[in-house]
């Protein structure tokens, strides 16, 4: 297997030397850029397999990286993990909607960051099998990688994809926040139950009118179900 190519966006020395070091030694390929033109010259020339992105960064901010790579259709799939000092929640929720995919607080020990990474591939790493489904006006594709609902293409996230895909999956069934990070994540070691919110949040918004089928059970957690649609529509041309 090739060795998968990580590039540190990292603006102290001494940081970005630690990282890379510990890369190299657990089978990463790392690359070093110490601020935001670098990196989108790294970028540019090699898609990473993965982004180590630090927030607080001379000149353009990791947050704002995040944001023009999530938009690009090149870099759009390149899982990105936030490096931060800062820790509080709206911080995390700020880089996840920025389309990071995982986020670490400073100072966080080799372990922590090669477990994140190694969680992070992991789900990324392409379905085993192509899998169709559809329920009510909602179709899913996982060959394709394609959304429809009433025959509309939606636009979902990659990991907005793999929680519908689960839900559609196992319909009229209630799963809790735990088993879907289980289920969903993969490795929900690190991950906050609240990541699950933020995401059910964001599937929810790419749905619209679908978005009465993912149903929040009090106490409980999620249910995905068709019989939450009050009325059918009609296939507009
Ligand atoms: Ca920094």
């Amino acid at each position: 297997m090739k060795q998968p190519a990580v590039l540190v966006v990292e603006d102290e020395p001494a940081i970005a030397e630690l990282i890379a070091v510990n890369l190299r030694h657990n089978g990463f390929q790392p690359t070093v850029a110490p601020d935001g033109s670098t990196a989108q010259r790294e970028i540019d020339a090699v898609l990473p397999d993965l982004v180590l992105l630090d927030w607080m960064l001379p000149g353009e901010s990791g947050l704002s990286l995040a944001r023009r790579w999530r938009s690009d259709p090149r870099t759009k799939a390149v899982p990105i993990i936030m490096l931060t000092a800062r820790g509080d929640e709206t911080d995390r929720v700020a880089g996840l909607d920025a389309g990071a995919d995982d986020y670490m607080a400073k100072p966080f020990s080799t372990k922590e960051m090669l477990a994140r990474i190694r969680a992070v591939l992991r789900r990324r790493a392409p379905e085993q099998g192509a899998v169709a489904l559809e329920i009510g006006a909602l179709k899913l594709d996982t060959a394709t990688h394609r959304v429809t609902y009433a025959e509309q293409p939606l636009k979902l996230g990659p990991t907005e994809f793999k929680l519908l895909q689960y839900l559609m999956g196992h319909a009229e069934r209630v799963h809790s926040r735990g088993q879907l990070l289980d289920k969903v994540w993969g490795d929900h070691v690190f991950i906050e139950e609240r990541t699950v919110d933020v995401h059910i949040k964001r599937l929810r918004e790419a749905l619209g009118e679908a978005a009465a089928m993912v149903e929040t059970v009090r106490g409980a957690g999620y249910r995905f179900s068709a019989q939450a649609m009050t009325s059918v529509p009609a296939a507009r041309g």
